[in-house]
């Protein structure tokens, strides 16, 4: 077996290296051993540098200071009033601290805080229940890929106004026969002048309709294989070309769109990491979306599975042996992405560049378990899940929590259901996940491809 021919020459395989970060925490040992079902353990510390522990007292210096009074007191609620003041008002004070993308370099106006910094920074957000900005597509995606792979040109005209909040992002991905199987895209451009021409139509395109701009994967080489003939390219909405036409879900609302382009165009320049080298670049991006907060993510599940077990003593079903141990496995299951959080840590601290690979991994299990903990939730709540018991958008939640309309007004508990549901499905679904884990991680041969005669 090649597992074991590695062992015996002290060769570590690819599996090898996986299965220790598997097992590492910050600073950890590695300390090889013939364990129980496991071909290598090793010691975890998870305790961060005394600099990292001044920093985040720092932080929890500022958030005292700058959160409502009474914010760290159980039971703390705002008036619809106090609410709407704290939403106008809180945006603009993280941005005076500093903290909105505080990772990026100082030249282009982050702070440049370091990964364990930023880890502990993220880490007192969530602890205080603290709502960073959630401009998931400039902070989370687009903004990071540009500091990536774009020319200085595209750094010092995009990431400013990202880092502001003055420009507002979509993602143009998928298309209609193009989801899973990505690299089939046919949106195409091509070069006129100093323009690109831009022709075809993406689908499931969030907030496209409050965008500024589309970071867009098209295919500018016809000629060339599918992974090679893609180039990324950073497209303003706002011209005649291009055409948004909202997809209503069944709640009412319209997160999603198509967006048609017909003759739309950017400029040459606004091609990021290259003509033709879009498919890498794109997978940057994604690897983001399936990766981000590594050491925080796991605290709105422990959060909504505390308020679960609320749930089943209010309703008397904590005794029930079915649910109770329902609520062990939920439970379990919210340990490991916490364990998993950790594992991606490690890979960034240590540069094993495992990225991708443990962001598939995290990505395939955190929205399974999340999906069956809120099928859990709404089986504890019965009949009374049923019910629309939310305040809807109207009394306005705190930046970054989901709500239904105001005529559609779910709870939290509904909210996060629903929402659960697509979440093995963007940022690559659970079995594409799992494909990547086979190929990559696991060594499994690679997927058939489907035979067109
Ligand atoms: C909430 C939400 C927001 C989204 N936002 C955006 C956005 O802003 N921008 C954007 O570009 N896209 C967005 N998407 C689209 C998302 O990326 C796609 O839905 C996703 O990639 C799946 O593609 P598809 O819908 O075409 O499904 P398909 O690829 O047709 O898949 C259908 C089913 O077949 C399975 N399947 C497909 N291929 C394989 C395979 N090789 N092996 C095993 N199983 C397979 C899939 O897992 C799935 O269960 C969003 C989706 C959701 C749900």
């Amino acid at each position: 077996m090649v597992w074991r021919r590695d062992w015996d020459t002290g060769q570590l395989s690819d599996r090898a290296k996986f299965s220790i970060l598997a097992e590492l925490g910050t600073g950890a040992q590695v300390t090889p051993t013939r364990g129980y079902g496991l071909d290598y353990a090793a010691s975890m510390d998870l305790n961060y540098p005394p600099e990292a522990e001044a920093f985040r007292s720092d932080i929890r210096a500022w958030l005292e200071q700058n959160l409502p009074a009474g914010w760290f007191e159980p039971g703390f609620q705002m008036s619809e009033s106090e609410r709407k003041t704290f939403n106008e008002t809180w945006t603009d004070k993280l941005f005076a601290g500093g903290w909105i993308c505080a990772g990026w370099p100082v030249e282009y106006g982050g702070k440049g805080l370091s990964l364990l910094q930023q880890v502990v920074l993220n880490e007192e957000f969530a602890k205080a229940g603290a709502p960073m900005r959630a401009d998931f597509f400039g902070d989370t995606l687009v903004g990071p890929t540009i500091l990536q792979w774009g020319t200085d040109e595209q750094k010092h005209e995009f990431i400013p106004g990202i880092l502001q909040g003055k420009i507002a992002w979509c993602q143009g991905f998928s298309e209609p026969n193009s989801g899973s199987d990505l690299a089939s895209l046919k949106t195409s451009a091509v070069l006129d002048g100093d323009e690109w021409i831009i022709n075809g139509q993406k689908v499931w395109t969030t907030q496209a309709q409050h965008a500024d701009y589309v970071f867009l994967m098209a295919r500018t080489d016809l000629t060339a294989p599918q992974h090679a003939g893609i180039s990324y390219l950073l497209v303003p909405m706002h011209q005649a070309g291009i055409e948004v036409r909202p997809i209503t879900q069944v709640d009412g609302s319209a997160e999603f769109n198509e967006v048609f382009f017909t003759n739309a165009r950017c400029a040459k320049n606004n091609v990021v990491g290259g003509v033709n080298n879009g498919w890498k670049v794109a997978m940057t991006t994604l690897g983001f979306e399936r990766g981000s907060s590594s050491t925080t993510g796991y605290r709105r599940f422990l959060k909504e599975w505390e308020s679960i077990v609320q749930d089943a003593k209010r309703l008397g079903k904590n005794e029930d042996l079915r649910v109770r141990s329902e609520l062990v496995k939920a439970w379990q299951k919210v340990k490991i992405m916490e364990v998993n959080g950790y594992r991606s840590l490690t890979d960034s601290l240590n540069q094993t560049h495992n990225t991708a690979l443990l962001g598939a991994c995290n990505k395939m299990f955190w929205s399974e378990a999340h999906r069956s903990s809120m099928e859990l939730a709404l089986d504890v709540l019965g009949m009374e899940a049923q019910i629309l018991t939310g305040r809807g958008d109207a009394q306005g939640a705190l930046p970054g929590h989901r709500r239904g309309r105001a005529d559609y007004p779910v709870s939290d508990t509904q909210a996060a259901f629903f929402f659960s549901r697509s979440e093995t499905i963007w940022g690559g679904t659970a079995e594409i996940q799992r494909n990547i884990i086979g190929e990559r991680a696991l060594g499994l041969p690679k997927e058939p491809k489907a035979q067109h005669s």
